[in-house]
């Protein structure tokens, strides 16, 4: 009879777990159709979902992710472009 207790409780957390994380994930999906601007020499370039799938985060911590920019070469905090 535990097992079922047991079973129950995992499923609701994961359940949990993943509703919070959803809207998450949405936001993501957002930041990655946007156009990013290099901060150095203003050159607006698109990502790879995947370059940023594991930086994004970082959007939240200081508003850009670091990115090498295709123009001049170097890596700096690049944020998305907010028009579009
Ligand atoms: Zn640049």
């Amino acid at each position: 009879m535990f097992w079922i207790v047991f079973i129950v409780i995992t499923i609701v957390s994961v359940g949990i777990f993943l509703t919070t994380r959803i809207p998450q994930i949405h936001e993501f999906e957002e930041i990655a159709e946007k156009t990013f601007v290099c901060p150095l020499c203003g050159h607006r370039f698109h990502v790879k979902k995947s370059q940023i799938f594991y930086k994004w985060i970082s959007i939240y911590l200081h508003k850009g992710i670091p990115l090498k920019c295709p123009e001049c070469k170097k890596r700096d905090f690049c944020t998305p472009s907010q028009d579009n």
